[in-house]
């Protein structure tokens, strides 16, 4: 494990926003972890927070392999890209649809990331967990069952005293031209990022939940009564925020440097060293006028983490 002292987040996070911290450990293993805990219950430190992708800007070590079962298990610091290529690597396929999705396996698992109908949920068969005890730590195995995995939610979220060190996966065996199938899905989900995503420009992605609980989409659909089709042809029974966001009129919205482009209203965008609190202005608007047309309010996907 490597000890930084003092360090801006915004240096290494992925939406380059964040004040300082007064200590980054860096762990590339899981004897790192391991290590990283011991650190902080030895210095009685109260708070601390796991990143999951901004720690790629350290040197990376690769743990990931394939087991005696044929499952794929790596490192929870180790990114889905690592996992898609080491995957395409063994003709195994099924994660193509998450190409271009930037996140640790670790974070991932803890959101039930997902994107094109395919999600963490689906490929994972077990974890291997460490467990923050007051002052020592335990380790197990949790089933996929276990996890509690929902949309964009798993026991993870609930119990942050619950660090994923590794993930085990079962991709199914493809022949040369499925995993050449695969490999060019993978290609096309980047490319269709680059086009409809703000991805020029820092963010964290999106920032509210599409809205999936039948009683909250039939109630948008009572005050919006012309998007039924969309709801039933284009988002497979959801509401896409992304829409919901532009049609209330927060396109092209900044504070700070903070900004909605026109490209996908979801995506706050750090266009120009924006601060938290810009964002969080945003997200306040957003939240306020979507409450006042549809009488309830939209859940976060983003974390908001401030001091
Ligand atoms: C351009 C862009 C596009 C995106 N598109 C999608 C998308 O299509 N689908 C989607 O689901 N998400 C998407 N996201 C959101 C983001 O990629 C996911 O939430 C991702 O899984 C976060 O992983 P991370 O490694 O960056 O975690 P971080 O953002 O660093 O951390 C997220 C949370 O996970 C916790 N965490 C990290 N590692 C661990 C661990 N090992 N054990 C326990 N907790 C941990 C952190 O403490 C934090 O609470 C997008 C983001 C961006 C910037």
């Amino acid at each position: 494990m490597v000890t930084h002292n003092n360090v801006p987040l915004s240096r290494i996070l992925y939406y380059k926003i964040g004040g300082k911290a007064r200590w980054l450990l860096d762990a590339t293993t899981v004897d790192d972890v391991f290590e990283a805990i011991s650190f902080i219950q030895r210095n009685k430190i109260q708070r601390y927070f796991i990143i999951g992708l901004g720690t790629n800007l350290a040197s990376r070590k690769t743990d990931i392999h394939l087991t005696s079962d044929g499952l794929i298990t790596a490192f929870a610091g180790q990114t889905l890209d690592d996992l898609m290529q080491f995957s395409f690597e063994h003709d195994l396929i099924g994660l193509e649809n998450l190409g271009g999705l930037p996140s640790t396996i670790g974070g991932a698992i803890r959101g039930n990331a997902g994107a094109f109908g395919v999600e963490m949920e689906d490929v994972l068969v077990k974890v291997s967990v460490v467990e923050i005890l007051r002052d020592s730590y335990t380790t197990r195995e949790m089933t996929n069952e276990e996890c509690q995995f929902s949309y964009r939610n798993s026991i993870f979220k609930q119990n942050p005293k619950l660090i994923v060190l590794k993930g085990f996966f079962h991709l199914e065996s493809g022949t040369r031209d499925e995993v050449l199938a695969a490999k060019q899905v993978y290609k096309e989900m980047i490319k269709y990022r680059k086009r409809y995503h703000p991805i020029e420009y820092p963010s964290c992605g999106s920032v509210f939940k599409n809205i999936r609980e039948k009683k909250y989409v039939e109630k948008i659909i009572s005050v919006w009564p012309d998007i039924e089709g969309k709801v039933k042809n284009d988002w497979h029974g959801k509401v896409s925020m992304g829409y919901v966001i532009k049609r209330l009129g927060f396109s092209g919205t900044q504070v700070g440097g903070a900004k909605i482009t026109d490209k996908h209203a979801n995506y706050i965008c750090n266009v120009d060293h924006a601060k938290a609190s810009d964002v969080k202005m945003i997200i306040d608007e957003i939240e306020k006028k979507f409450k006042d047309t549809f009488g309830f309010s939209p859940e976060l996907e983003a974390e908001i983490v401030m001091h």
